[in-house]
């Protein structure tokens, strides 16, 4: 059977529900604990930051699928299904026998796979009767798509923004606010934490740990709203397999079985959701893949940090989670993919990963870019940095082919377009593209931070 070069679903093929890992999990992941008493997290307590139905699925471990709302399928179909495409071109200019595949989240206005997460929070809080939402952003990707779907259900958005970001990014900030939402640089004068960051490091360009924990001081001190959270949480993990039911039903139809697949990790929502509809067949004993987490060579949390108990924002205000984490001290040294920039990772994917379930890998951002570069030239999308990280890998997998001969499927996650991070393009295309690893020492000292649980 010919495979044409993009896979579309029809309309009614988009998912009716996600699905939840965790309940074919033997070892789940580990509990968030309140940060003072150490004990986890009751209901309750995640009720005062989160949406009650958000809390809902971020504690279930039991059931496997969870029904998408009708409200929130209406809204999928404006962007949805998102095509799998055959990457024709690429394999050409390879020349690899292998067949490489990748799921692309960037066609929409947020540019990214993060609205589909966005609208299902921003349903919940509507429906919860809430009047606001407050949520930070790093490289402003969450942010544009928070924005995108307060505005369809009328929802205030208030958008902590890295002031490093907001500084150089002015054009996403001016889409958030076109969209409605009122964007402050973090930290701020707005919040006590942000006066105090302020005060102790005057100057300071920000971090994605303090916008968050500026984020959720607003939320519980202000009625009628919550916090949101664009990555690491369970239940956004959760929305996220959208992608992968997706991209499963869209290759089954071709009979096609992916051998690899592979995805940028940041938070780890996009990889997860990627990747959970394929890991439930490994965790039920149905099928064998193999899976690799890609992450910058700057903030390598798995590769390179610990699976330990750690504080979720600079803060220290938000639960306690054990993931694998270089410590929420941590600040990566500057680099271009800003959506891979946190400390930690999800923590359903910290435990697959400790359980071997899934690999990972780092990659050097101009190596990055350079795979950027040559998927642009090749496949006519210009990519996310980000997402760059997953092409790298998959050219790599795809050129082992070469050597070996292998018709390997190769399945990757195209989760954005780069059109916001040319500030990063022109610096690599000038030469002046840097790359930053962390030493053992640096890393050591930030985990040293870490609370004794
Ligand atoms: C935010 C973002 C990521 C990383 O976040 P995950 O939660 O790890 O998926 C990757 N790609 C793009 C385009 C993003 O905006």
């Amino acid at each position: 059977m010919t495979i044409p070069y993009k896979i579309y679903l029809d309309e009614k093929e988009i998912p009716k529900q996600w699905y939840n890992v965790r309940a074919d999990m033997k070892n789940k992941p580990a509990p968030l604990l309140n940060p003072a008493t150490k004990e986890p997290m009751k209901k309750e307590e995640l009720e005062a930051v989160f949406c009650s139905e958000l809390v809902a699925q971020e504690l279930n471990e039991t059931d496997a699928y969870i029904d998408i709302p009708t409200e929130i399928r209406d809204f999928y179909k404006m962007y949805r299904p998102s095509p799998v495409v055959r990457a024709y071109c690429l394999e050409k200019a390879l020349g690899t026998p292998a067949h490489i595949y990748y799921k692309f989240e960037g066609n929409n206005t947020s540019g990214s796979h993060k609205l589909n997460s966005a609208i299902a929070q921003a349903y919940y809080a509507k429906k919860q009767g809430l009047t606001g939402v407050t949520t930070e952003t790093g490289a402003g990707q969450w942010g544009t798509a928070l924005s995108m779907a307060c505005a369809y259900f009328g929802l205030d958005c208030k958008v902590y923004m890295v002031k490093v970001s907001y500084e150089q990014k002015p054009f996403r900030r001016e889409v958030m606010r076109t969209y409605g939402a009122s964007v402050t640089p973090s930290p701020s004068m707005d919040t006590e934490i942000g006066r105090k960051i302020n005060e102790e490091f005057p100057g300071t360009t920000g971090s994605l740990g303090c916008a968050i924990s500026e984020a959720v001081e607003k939320a519980v001190s202000t009625p009628g709203y919550r916090y949101v959270l664009g990555s690491v949480l369970s239940q956004v993990l959760l929305h996220q397999t959208v992608i992968g039911l997706e991209a499963k039903t869209a290759l089954e139809k071709y009979g096609v079985k992916p051998d690899v697949i592979i995805g940028c990790a940041g938070g780890g929502s996009n990889l997860g959701g990627l990747v959970s509809p394929f890991v439930g067949e490994m965790l039920r004993g149905e099928n064998e893949y193999e899976i690799i987490a890609v992450e910058p060579a700057s903030c390598p949390s798995l590769t390179r940090g610990k699976y330990i108990y750690d504080f979720c924002d600079t803060g220290k205000v938000c639960p306690l989670a054990k993931m694998y984490t270089l410590g929420s001290g941590y600040i990566p040294a500057p680099n271009h993919a800003g959506g891979l920039r946190y400390h930690g990772m999800s923590s359903i994917l910290s435990q697959l990963y400790d359980d071997k379930y899934i690999k990972a890998v780092t990659a050097k951002q101009t190596d990055v870019f350079e795979a950027a570069q040559y998927f642009a030239k090749t496949e006519g999308i210009l990519p996310a940095p980000e997402s760059s990280h997953a092409i790298k890998v998959a050219i790599d997998e795809a050129k082992k082919c070469i050597e070996t001969g292998e018709e390997k499927n190769i399945l990757f996650g195209l989760t954005g377009t780069g059109y916001f991070d040319m500030v990063a393009y022109q610096k690599f295309n000038d030469g002046e593209m840097e790359n930053y690893i962390p030493t053992d020492e640096e890393i050591a000292a930030s985990l040293a931070q870490c609370p004794k649980v």
